[in-house]
């Protein structure tokens, strides 16, 4: 199987997986200990926690600290959740192209809830119209569906003009493009950079006045109570590590990827930006293309629709709507993204796959 679908989730590194197997010791190793014990083992369990904190916090601005969470969604929940007081109904603004981890929080704490356009591009505004009394701002640093980069650091100098925080959704960006050194809030995702499912972490700058959204032992500075799996810790640390020491040569691995997939997609039209974009992205449409029999056609590549949303609902994505995509356009979409661990060799074996399929419904 050839994996094309970075964005999804990435491959577990090889190095993030070692660290984590003595933290998954059973009772002959020494490495099962509650982070939050005092003994011996739980201090050493504490310490691997605490190693993992430094290092995905070094994918951060300085000036914050890293609270763990079990995905990036529940960071998001807890950046949006935990920053409204409660019965504050002033509004707050997101854009058209957010994850739904943000779209649907944000529209979840009963206040209005702007929605900040983007262009046909997939780009929002570096001063995007913000009503007076807007208290906070999200908007993500790379789209998951399109690749497209924003410009959050102006965004974020804009927001706080008015004197709104400003969230990042940095899940497709930590590892891989500097994160906005002016953001409050940084939200980002292990299994996204290389690391294990099931764990995220909410970067906040120092100041900032959260409410915790999981109540119960205290632990994450009091904001996310529930014992920390120090194995998912020390695998997202060991990924974050790799990310920020290989980010240069990730990106340029990347770049050689994106060069040759544009010769072998030559007669796909590419979606969003094609320069303001992470390049391990690839949004691609066909007039009249039949996505769920080409799927079904390749079914050694594992790529993604670009038309249905998580749920697999069927709906047309909202990030195509927004750029303006019609319902037959982002139906006729797909989206493929490598990585890492891609080769090139894998990249034309997948392009002549799927566009010999797609050659056979013309
Ligand atoms: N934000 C973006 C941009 C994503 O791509 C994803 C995952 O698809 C999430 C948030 C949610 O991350 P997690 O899977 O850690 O909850």
């Amino acid at each position: 199987m050839i994996y094309c679908d970075y964005q999804a989730t990435t491959p577990l590194a090889p190095e993030a997986r070692e660290e984590m197997l003595r933290w998954l010791d059973g009772p002959a190793g020494q490495g099962f200990g509650n982070p939050h014990s005092p003994h011996r083992l739980g201090r050493m369990a504490a310490a691997a926690v605490e190693l993992a904190r430094e290092r995905v916090a070094a994918l951060c601005p300085p000036g914050g600290s890293v609270v763990f969470t079990g995905s990036a969604t529940e960071a998001l929940n807890l950046a949006l959740r935990g920053s409204t007081a409660p019965g504050d109904i002033r509004p707050v603004a997101v854009s058209a192209i957010e994850h739904a981890a943000v779209l649907d929080t944000a529209h979840a704490l009963g206040g209005p809830v702007n929605v900040l356009t983007v262009d046909a591009a997939g780009m929002v505004a570096e001063e995007p119209d913000l009503v007076p009394d807007t208290r906070l701002v999200a908007v993500m640093q790379v789209n998951n569906e399109i690749g497209t980069i924003q410009p959050v650091e102006a965004i974020a100098a804009h927001a706080k003009r008015i004197g709104a925080l400003f969230v990042c959704d940095a899940v497709q960006g930590a590892g891989k493009v500097a994160p906005p050194a002016n953001a409050e809030m940084i939200a980002i995702s292990a299994h996204k950079l290389y690391g294990p499912k099931g764990i995220g972490a909410l970067w906040v700058r120092e100041g900032v006045e959260l409410a915790p959204i999981v109540t119960g032992g205290g632990q994450e500075m009091g904001l996310r109570s529930g014992t920390l799996s120090p194995a998912l810790c020390a695998g997202f640390g060991m990924a974050a590590k790799l990310a920020f020491e290989q980010q240069e040569a990730d990106a340029r691995h990347v770049e050689t990827l994106w060069k040759r997939a544009g010769e072998l997609f030559s007669g796909w039209t590419l979606n969003g930006s094609a320069e303001m974009r992470w390049h391990g992205n690839l949004n691609l449409r066909r007039d009249g293309l039949d996505v769920a029999r080409l799927m079904a056609d390749v079914r050694d590549v594992a790529f993604s629709a670009g038309s249905a949303c998580a749920s697999g609902s069927g709906r047309p994505s909202h990030v195509l709507s927004a750029i303006g995509l019609d319902r037959k356009q982002a139906k006729s979409s797909i989206r493929l993204g490598f990585g890492r661990y891609s080769t090139l060799a894998e990249i034309e074996e997948a392009a002549e796959k799927i566009n010999a399929a797609a050659q056979k419904q013309e």
